[in-house]
């Protein structure tokens, strides 16, 4: 059985995991193409005018896998870590996405709620098998093997690899042509470090980010992300907040923010957030005042479907620009 996975929303996070489960428990999965414009109108057509980029990115991908697939796995997500949330738009996915679909291909949806600990990634494994109809007792052994993967890949995010590059290294994407996150071979010149941070969906998608990380790889610049920044330190930095943030994907970025500008690791902050995220709008406006307070040259931008690459790369450059200066003008040590 061919079960599709789209390449859009927590397919950025969770891939390793997902591809390795069910390939452990004997169907054949594969990742939809790479968004293109076509993807992001076609995903416009189906969608609610109200709803984010991401989403309306998401229902491009399942409109493509369901010429191809014999089922595509939208898993319900409502929690993935104890005591914590993610975005509600996750949790109503499965709905939306069969709503826009119609009957056009049977869904995979099992329910992920790790609010009260791990064993409810045991019940989502469980509850796949069961609707593939293998024994249950399989899915432990796939959950086990699909862990170790997901752990593997994300050591690999810690120590520098963009998630990209680590999961064209697994297959899951096409190769990702360049270096992890330092200046690509024959940039122009070396320049500064930069933190891009945003949802990893916004952030690694070449289409929705107007291929941001690419060109400023491409012209010298080393970029930090949130999934570049080992987790504990991400979690330290969360904590600096007066209170706790209780959006799983939100804490990490605040989190990445706060250890990139008390580190001092990077001469200036882009933030991509999307138009309408609820979460964005506050994450990026905490973000924006941490930056403000350290002095961190920051940029934020909103990111819909009428987004221009033009107009975006004209504001990052004059924003680099104003990041070179500043430190051409920075006092030398000695
Ligand atoms: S967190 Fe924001 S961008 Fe992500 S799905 Fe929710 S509303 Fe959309």
């Amino acid at each position: 059985m061919r079960v599709g996975i789209p390449q859009a929303l927590l397919f950025w996070t969770y891939a390793p995991l997902w591809f390795t489960l069910l390939k452990d428990l004997g169907v054949e999965p594969f990742v939809s193409r790479a968004t293109t414009r076509a993807t992001l109108d076609a995903g416009v057509k189906l969608a609610v005018e109200e709803a984010c980029l991401p989403v309306k990115v998401f229902f491009g991908h399942c409109a493509e896998l369901a010429a191809s697939a014999e089922a595509v796995f939208v898993p319900r997500l409502v929690s993935v870590e104890p005591r914590a949330y993610i975005c509600p738009k996750f949790m109503g996915l499965p709905d939306m996405a069969g709503r826009a679909l119609g009957r056009q291909v049977p869904l995979l949806t099992p329910l992920v709620d790790l609010r009260r600990g791990a064993g409810g990634l045991s019940a989502a494994a469980a509850e796949v098998a069961g609707a593939l109809g293998i024994r249950r007792r399989r899915a432990e052994q796939a959950l086990a093997c699909g862990l170790a993967v997901q752990r593997a890949v994300e050591a690999r995010w810690g120590r520098g690899c963009l998630p990209p590059v680590a999961l064209a290294e697994l297959g899951l994407l096409p190769a990702a042509g360049g270096g992890d996150r330092g200046p690509v071979p024959g940039a122009a010149r070396r320049r500064g470090r930069l933190g891009v941070l945003g949802h990893p969906y916004n952030v690694y998608d070449r289409q929705v980010s107007l291929d941001l990380l690419a060109r400023l790889l491409a012209a010298g610049w080393s970029v930090e992300t949130a999934e570049t920044i080992p987790a504990d330190e991400c979690e330290a930095g969360a904590r600096e907040l007066p209170k706790e943030l209780f959006w799983t994907m939100g804490r990490r970025v605040y989190g990445a923010a706060a250890y990139l500008m008390s580190s001092g690791a990077v001469e200036g902050l882009i933030y991509l957030a999307s138009f309408g995220c609820g979460p964005d709008s506050l994450v990026g406006e905490l973000v924006a005042r941490l930056a403000e307070r350290r002095g961190v040259p920051f940029l934020l931008l909103t990111l819909d479907e009428h987004t221009g690459e033009a107009g975006v790369w004209t504001r990052v450059e004059a924003f680099l620009d104003l990041i070179e200066r500043r430190e051409a003008r920075a006092p030398r040590p000695g």
